[in-house]
């Protein structure tokens, strides 16, 4: 077992990850993070969703530029965690106030089918189907996981996509 814990896949997982941002050049900080994320030693993008523009949802701010990735991860939950919030911080990311505008925001989404409730992580997302900015484009790369029904319930959320 390694050293960081017991949560080591034995083989890749599919892991989904939501990227949003409202502050400074948030196109070009959501193409970056997506090419970064691909680099990364143990990760190796499968998808990537187009890029889509929302408004704040229970937020202040500008509008969002979101997308949604899938990575095929041989991390484990928290070392991608740790790798998410390293990106975020390495584009300036500061967590003044809950919900507060932010030049980037990973969110882990879905890893594989791994169900975790600790103070650092929670999977599933505890929100991601209530949030039209990750539903809509995860049905872009993972229609298979979002449902008509979903969308529909989350369809009061204005989301496009980005031209
Ligand atoms: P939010 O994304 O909810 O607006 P933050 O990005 O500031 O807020 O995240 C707050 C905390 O949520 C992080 O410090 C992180 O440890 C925790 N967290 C719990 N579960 C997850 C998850 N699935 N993905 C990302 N962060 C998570
Ligand atoms: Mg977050």
């Amino acid at each position: 077992m390694s050293a960081k814990g017991s949560f080591r896949p034995d083989t890749v997982v599919t892991a989904y990850v939501a990227l949003g941002s409202n502050l400074g050049d948030s196109k070009a900080i959501v193409l970056a993070a997506i090419k970064e994320l691909g680099e990364r030693p143990g990760l190796c993008l499968a998808a990537q969703s187009p890029l889509f523009t929302s408004k704040p949802h229970e937020a202040t701010g500008g509008d969002y530029v979101n997308a949604v990735v899938a990575l095929e991860c041989s991390l484990n939950p928290v070392e991608l965690l740790d790798l998410t919030q390293e990106i975020e911080q390495s584009h300036g990311r500061e967590r003044s106030f809950v919900n507060a505008p932010r030049t980037l925001d990973l969110d882990l989404i879905l890893f594989g089918d791994a169900q975790i409730q600790s103070p650092r992580l929670v999977l599933p997302h505890p929100r991601w189907a209530e949030r039209a900015f990750v539903l809509k484009p995860l049905s872009t790369i993972a229609p298979h996981l979002v449902s008509e029904e979903m969308l529909r319930a989350v369809s009061d959320q204005p989301i496009a996509l980005l031209v």
